[in-house]
């Protein structure tokens, strides 16, 4: 069915923020239209078949909470179909050394609506493993999850759902600053290397820190995450939110959301590219697809790249050309992936089991090196020379302990993440060759850690690259995870530049609601809802 010639509202693209904001157009009564490129929905939130038949893997995002989305609670999506299983391990890590860390979470979910109730078992339990190698530490967390608990956890949930504030009024999360608290003025400018050696002690959390600031920001070790990215670190390194497995694969999140668009509405078409955004007097009035065909609309919604949006699709804009310098100079370089879908005859297990039984089944395992100032001062180097580190810092997870429908019977799915440079620095043979580099040194290194993992033990890998990322993601420039590094000077109110930073665009019916806007990337993340309520602010209707 192709696109009418007219709708209340369309939105360009189908990705992730895109399968959010539609649903609650709909809701408000208006007619509404998703325009994808591609042949499917969901962008970068998919899962397919793969690495071998009877396989289903995350084609690119993996590790989401969309249970703490309030669009979970708004649609329903329990109902929709989208389950998680929450384990009480957490986030851990396993050492070169035969040492682990395992976290326990420190709130539940105890609802289909995705309420969180605090933990003191969970949180005890993680005192218990820090304190096995810091006291130092295990004081420090105990402070942390305090100061979470007091007021922390809500400031980053409002920070996430609420459009910036303009430059003078504090965010929630600077309203947290104190120079006598847990957060102080110093860390929003402070290095990850810097924030990692100043709130902790030990080179097991100084190392998991650093690792899994990569994994959330994107950003190394002298880059400068913000406050949004420190807490956000904070918070996976101590367990402070429940890990979960999204059953069935990232695509359930997608699917649900369809699934409540289209109850209330939503026409979605694929294999609509838009190839301009059609204006008239000062307005946007509607869409042109690839294929010449026109459709009107009064409120046009980009779920695409901001860049995208004002420098290639609106060529009759004039932006200043301040701004349209900004926007060319948004950084991409950081956050680009390895990620790997491996497909084992035996669930991996794990040596350090021997000293912590419980080792193994968390939803997020790390292992590697203990090594934080290696992590901190060569990771990004080697990176960035060679396109993927000599040492393998893996982020795992075995998904089918929990989701034994994504695997044969017997078999299972373990998902890993490491990291690669950014496109442009190699050209394609040098990338075939980083591609068979990371495989090898997979395989080479994670008997250190589990010894069942051995060759014979892997029965397929399949990689994604940074190549692959960009082809199916065009506003992921350099094939990265995001839509824009998510460091200080691209957050917030200066999210991607600060002129255009809070979902309206140069035209007055024209939003944003992609990644590329605050809060940036990640499932679930705030852009989209806080997309819709500018538009229903500017409507005057009820959100
Ligand atoms: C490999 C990988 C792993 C990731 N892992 C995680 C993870 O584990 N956890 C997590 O929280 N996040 C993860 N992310 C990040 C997360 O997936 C993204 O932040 C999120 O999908 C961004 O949503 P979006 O709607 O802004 O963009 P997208 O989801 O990329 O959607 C954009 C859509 O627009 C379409 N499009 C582009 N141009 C046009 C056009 N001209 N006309 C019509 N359609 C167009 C694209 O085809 C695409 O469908 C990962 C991302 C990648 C790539």
């Amino acid at each position: 069915m192709s696109p009418a010639a007219r709708y209340d509202a369309v939105v360009l693209g189908g990705g992730h923020h895109s399968t959010i904001i539609a649903p609650y157009l709909a809701r408000a009564g208006m007619s509404v239209a998703v325009l994808e490129r591609s042949g499917r929905f969901g962008g970068a939130a998919m899962s397919g078949k793969g690495p071998l038949n009877g396989f289903t893997m995350n084609l690119y995002s993996h590790w989401t909470r969309f249970y703490s989305h309030p669009a979970y609670r708004d649609f329903g999506l329990y109902d929709e179909g989208l389950r998680y299983a929450f384990p009480d391990g957490n986030e851990a890590m396993v050492f070169d050394d035969g040492t682990a860390f395992v976290g326990y979470s420190a709130y539940r979910v105890v609802d289909d609506r995705g309420t969180q109730e605090p933990w003191p078992e969970g949180v005890k339990r993680t005192e218990e493993a820090i304190r096995r190698f810091s006291d130092a530490d295990a004081d420090t967390y105990l402070r942390i999850h305090d100061a979470y608990a007091g007021g922390l956890k809500t400031a980053f949930g409002q920070h996430r759902f609420t459009a910036p504030p303009a430059w003078g009024e504090p965010d929630p999360l600077e309203a947290m600053l104190s120079e006598d608290g847990v957060i102080q003025p110093v860390h929003q400018f402070m290095s990850l290397r810097q924030l990692a050696y100043d709130f902790f002690e030990s080179a097991e959390l100084r190392t998991l820190f650093l690792r899994a600031a990569t994994t959330s920001t994107g950003c190394y070790g002298d880059d400068v995450p913000g406050l949004q990215g420190l807490v956000h670190v904070l918070a996976l390194t101590l367990s402070l939110e429940p890990a979960a497995i999204a059953i069935g694969g990232t695509q359930a999140i997608t699917d649900a959301l369809l699934a409540a668009g289209r109850k209330r509405g939503v026409e979605y078409h694929s294999h609509a590219p838009v190839a301009e955004i059609l204006t008239r007097n000062g307005r946007a009035i509607g869409v042109r697809l690839e294929s010449g065909d026109e459709v009107e609309a009064d409120v046009v919604v980009s779920g695409l790249g901001l860049p995208q949006t004002l420098l290639k699709l609106t060529p009759s804009v004039e932006l200043p050309r301040r701004t349209r310098n900004r926007l060319a100079n948004v950084h991409y370089d950081r956050g680009q992936l390895a990620w790997l879908n491996v497909a084992v005859h035996e669930a991996p297990d794990y040596a350090a089991r021997v000293g912590d039984p419980e080792v193994g089944p968390q939803p997020r395992l790390y292992w590697g090196p203990k090594d934080p100032d290696w992590l901190a001062t060569r990771y990004q180097a080697e990176i960035f020379t060679r396109g993927h580190s000599s040492r393998f810092f893996a982020l795992s997870s075995t998904d089918t302990l929990w989701d034994p429908g994504r695997a044969p019977a017997g078999k299972h799915l373990v998902g890993v993440e490491e990291f690669a440079a950014p496109l442009r620095f190699f050209d394609r043979q040098q990338w075939k060759s980083i591609e068979n580099g990371v495989v090898d040194l997979l395989v080479s290194s994670w008997p250190r850690y589990a010894p069942n993992m051995t060759r014979d033990n892997i029965a397929g890998v399949r990689i994604i690259l940074p190549r692959d990322i960009l082809a199916t993601h065009p506003d992921m420039l350099e094939g990265g995870y995001s839509q824009g590094t998510t460091m200080a000077s691209q957050s917030g109110r200066f999210r991607p530049v600060p002129e255009l930073s809070g979902y309206r665009t140069v035209l007055p019916n024209l939003y944003n609601c992609s990644s590329s806007m605050h809060s940036g990337s990640g499932i679930g993340r705030g852009s989209s809802l806080n997309c819709w309520r500018t538009i229903a602010a500017d409507l005057g209707i009820e959100p």
